[in-house]
């Protein structure tokens, strides 16, 4: 139990469920093969991409690809967030990373952090023909080295922009190139790709422009470290 808290049950306040949707584990593999979770309401943080680490408490470079239950909107909000009535749209089917959660005793859900993580590959099962779709999206388009991206800039800002801007670019042609050739790709892609690269500069105070078809980075004013969750 947290010092000095004297809570012992569930408020059903809502606050971890608006923090973001959850993480699947191994044991969450069932929800995925009987679609009670379909893949459309997942989303991938990649290998690599910033993200809060519960453990730590930091925003930092993840050691392993996440796939979570999406949020709403362009929030982080949990999609199985009811905000009318505070609670749970899939309650009795709940990830393992909900229905472990006490926010007043964190030690059992701290447990599973970065544990026995659900992979895209695992959930695909035997749709080789996705799984190579991923594999060469993830050949084609890898991630910038965030952790060394502050001072690749700081070092050299024109030749990083210039990479980052070029990344940008080939990641958005290759989605764009996969969702106009199904409608199930369009339907899964942020559980199938994750963000698209452009989405996550901003923190690292970068601006994406749009210059006619293509997208320019540029730095911002502002830039300082500022990596939020
Ligand atoms: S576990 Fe804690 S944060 Fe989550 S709804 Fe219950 S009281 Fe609120
Ligand atoms: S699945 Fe339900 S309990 Fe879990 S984060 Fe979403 S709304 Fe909250």
């Amino acid at each position: 139990m947290l010092q000095g808290s004297s809570q012992s049950a569930c408020r059903q306040c809502g606050t971890c469920c608006r923090n973001g949707g959850a993480a699947l584990h191994q044991c969450d593999i069932s929800l995925l093969q009987q679609e009670l979770i379909p893949r459309s309401d997942l989303i991938t943080i990649r290998k690599g991409e910033f993200a809060h680490n519960p453990l730590s408490g930091n925003v930092q470079a993840t050691a392993n690809e996440i796939v979570k239950l999406r949020g709403s909107g362009k929030e982080w909000v949990c999609c199985y967030y009811d905000t009318l009535s505070k609670g749970c749209k899939i309650y009795g089917n709940r990830p393992v990373a909900c229905s472990t959660l006490k926010c007043w005793e964190p030690e059992e859900s701290l447990k599973l952090v970065e544990t026995d993580l659900l992979s895209r590959v695992e959930i695909l099962g035997n749709d080789s023909a996705t799984i190579l779709l991923i594999a060469e999206y993830e050949g084609n388009c890898p991630l910038p080295d965030f952790k060394n991206l502050g001072f690749d800039l700081d070092l050299s800002a024109g030749e990083t922009l210039e990479r980052l801007e070029k990344s940008v670019n080939s990641d958005l042609a290759f989605r764009n190139h996969a969702v106009a050739l199904s409608a199930m790709i369009l339907k899964d892609e942020m559980f199938l790709f994750g963000r698209p690269l452009f989405q996550m500069l901003s923190p690292f105070g970068l601006d994406i422009i749009q210059a006619g078809t293509q997208l320019s980075v540029q730095i911002n004013r502002n830039r300082g470290v500022r990596v939020q969750g």
